[in-house]
């Protein structure tokens, strides 16, 4: 059994430290644990009591073991199975439901990833509760701050459900270290039904030695001025690798084929904040901006003084990207 988990308690109407504990859903890929989970587990302890971690796979142990020795997690929960292997969200909803159902946690936490939003919101239909999207700030146990209308707003939002089930924007949060104790325990996760309607087919992975998007520190994007996929790949994917930076697209250049999807910053994108982030060719619309606002330096060139993304911009070159971004290159591969 698991003693350190403690049943809801809601009768003094507000809940203590020692009232709670976390379900974190760890995301891994790999035999690696995403990135996205570190900054995860922040989040869930800053929640306060115990965060047990439900690791869950053909062969969770690798993963297990690493969990283990992270900082603020105080058990490991392992569901495995072949199952588990592609991250179904089809098997994964049940599994954390019926988790939650046998362990009553306060809340469930997740990465805001592809991951997270494709799991959390059936296991918070399944437990009858409001889902919590994308958090970015937890001002208490049961009010949490989220961004909406792409990020022009800031919304403070209180739940009165008895179980918050929530996805935690990783930028927002610091990534959780590596423990200097002895790591800690796990057990066999509760048993929970594995529905067989989805069945895994195969993937398409793109493999590239370039920094990862989402967890990169550099970011140069490319916009709909570059006109052609080979444009794209000569001027954004060399100025890129000048400086060791990954590439990010603009929804236009997503959907004119100049990039791919899984590039495509904003809104409806990925949500980044590197150092550095470059917008070449990129007007900044807002449904851009909302994915790259919060990078700590932001530079962009843009032919068109006027062009909303200046409005954000730390450095702004008013030029002709075709000209200037070749230059750039050329100087930057010789520092
Ligand atoms: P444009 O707006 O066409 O801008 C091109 C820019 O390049 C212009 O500013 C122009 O001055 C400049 N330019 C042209 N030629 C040159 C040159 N030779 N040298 C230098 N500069 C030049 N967009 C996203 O990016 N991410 C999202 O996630 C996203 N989600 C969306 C969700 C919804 C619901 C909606 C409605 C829209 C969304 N969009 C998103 C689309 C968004 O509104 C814009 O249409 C898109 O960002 C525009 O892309 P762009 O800046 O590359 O193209």
């Amino acid at each position: 059994t698991i003693s350190a988990i403690r049943p809801i308690l809601g009768l003094r109407g507000y809940a203590t430290a020692q009232d709670i504990s976390s379900l974190l859903l760890v995301e891994h890929k790999n035999k690696a644990i995403a990135s996205s989970t570190f900054n995860a587990l922040t989040a869930a302890s800053k929640l306060g009591g115990n965060v047990i971690a439900l690791v869950a796979g053909e062969d969770p142990d690798p993963i297990v073991s690493e969990v283990s020795k992270l900082q603020g997690v105080s058990k490991v929960l392992i569901a495995k199975d072949k199952v588990y292997e592609h991250g179904i969200a089809e098997v994964y909803a049940p599994l954390l439901a019926s988790t939650q159902k046998q362990l009553k946690f306060t809340h469930l936490v997740a990465p805001h990833s592809a991951f997270g939003k494709n799991i959390m919101p059936r296991v918070a239909a399944l437990l009858d509760v409001a889902q919590i999207s994308d958090v970015i700030g937890i001002e208490s146990p049961d009010t949490f701050i989220r961004p909406i209308y792409a990020g022009n707003a800031i919304a403070k939002v209180k739940s009165k459900d008895p179980i918050k089930v929530l996805t935690v924007r990783g930028t927002a949060f610091p990534p959780a270290t590596i423990s200097d104790q002895t790591g800690a325990s796990s057990e066999a996760a509760p048993e929970s039904e594995k529905p067989a309607l989805t069945e895994w087919i195969g993937e398409d992975l793109q493999k590239s030695d370039r920094p990862e998007l989402g967890a990169a520190t550099k970011v140069v994007s490319g916009g709909r001025a570059l006109k052609s996929r080979e444009n794209f790949d000569k001027l954004i994917n060399n100025l890129a690798d000048s400086i060791g930076a990954a590439i990010g697209g603009s929804r236009a250049a997503v959907d004119a084929g100049y990039c791919d999807n899984a590039l495509q910053v904003g809104q409806t994108g990925k949500v980044v904040a590197p150092e550095f982030y470059l917008a070449v060719g990129i007007s900044g619309a807002i449904q851009h901006v909302a994915g790259m606002k919060d990078s700590k330096v932001i530079a962009a060139i843009n032919s068109d003084p006027d062009a909303p993304i200046f409005q954000v911009s730390d450095y702004g070159l008013v030029a002709d990207l075709f000209t200037v971004v070749p230059e750039l290159t050329e100087k930057l591969k010789k520092k």
